[in-house]
């Protein structure tokens, strides 16, 4: 497994000139076409944490389609932990490519059913040895404190930032580490996650920044999806040739260039989005609904 930190690369975006503004996507789904994009990042302040510790074993929770579990799977190989993913749902009769991708990392897997996993509890099996325990999606602090060194990747001067948001780490990370002046646009791709402005807030270093979160793009909820937003992922690709994910950089693709038809940012904008990867969870859609 190798990770490509090098291929990282600023894909401008053409976007039409009568805007007045320049679009460039930071392409961490680059790094590696499973464990690509923003969870790598979470997961090593977590890591040295758990190492500082003594901790061998790292415990998370995640979905049988989750890039936090793969992610965490791999990390913990490459930096000799023994991982457990406790995943939401029965076992299922055949394994989802990501968790198949999980295990052979070494991930040892335990299925909670849905009010088991809701409470968060680990079953007593896995309470008698020490642990390290990650919250599902790498929320926390030293969550938001690596995704702050996302930027140190991005070599062109932005005044957006456009970033798809789940529990909010990432965007705080990215907060914390734009310069003042520099706003920060979030894409919830959840429904009436009522919560997230608060749980963002909780991981700033300052209140001082811009930074709005804009909930109208969900497309249903969390990893649900509709014909359009298929449709604009296979547009999205043949005009940039830029890959999305239907659960979240979709999302975030289509909430950007319906913002920009609707002059949103004002001329002179120079946006970065950042593509947080996850393109493994396409493997979850029918075959053929891709043109990538
Ligand atoms: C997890 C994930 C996000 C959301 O990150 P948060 O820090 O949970 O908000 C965005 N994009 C992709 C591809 C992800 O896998």
């Amino acid at each position: 497994m190798h990770l490509l930190f090098d291929h990282i690369t600023e894909d401008l975006v053409p976007v039409p000139a009568e805007k007045g503004i320049s679009v460039s996507v930071l392409r961490l789904d680059k790094i590696h076409p499973v464990i690509s994009g923003n969870k790598w990042f979470k997961l090593r302040y977590y890591l040295q944490e758990a190492g500082e510790q003594h901790k061998k074993r790292i415990i998370t929770f995640g979905g049988a389609w989750s890039n936090h579990i793969v992610a965490t799977a791999a990390a913990c190989k490459i930096n000799g932990f023994v991982s457990v993913g406790l995943i939401r749902g029965e076992e299922p009769a055949v394994l989802s490519p990501t968790l198949l991708e999980a295990k052979g990392y070494g991930m040892e897997f335990c299925f909670l059913n849905r009010g088991d996993y809701s409470k968060k509890r680990i079953p007593a099996e896995w309470l008698k040895d020490e642990y390290y325990l990650i919250h599902e999606g790498g929320y926390g602090e030293k969550g938001a404190k690596g995704a702050a060194d996302i930027l140190q990747y991005c070599k062109t001067d932005f005044t957006h930032c456009c970033c798809a948001v789940g529990t909010g780490t990432m965007m705080a990370g990215l907060l914390n580490a734009v310069s003042p002046g520099q706003k920060v646009t979030g894409i919830s791709v959840m429904k009436n996650n009522t919560g997230l402005e608060k749980n963002v807030r909780s991981l700033l270093h300052q209140d001082q920044k811009e930074w709005q979160i804009i909930h109208d793009y969900h497309f249903g909820g969390y990893a649900k999806h509709q014909p359009e937003l298929i449709a604009f992922m296979n547009e999205f690709y043949d005009q940039t040739k830029i890959p999305s994910d239907f659960v979240y950089t979709a999302k975030l693709f289509f909430a950007v260039s319906d913002l920009i038809k609707n002059n949103f940012f004002p001329p002179g904008s120079k946006l970065l989005i950042v593509h947080s990867g996850g393109l493994q969870g396409n493997a979850s859609l029918e075959k053929g609904k891709l043109i990538y």
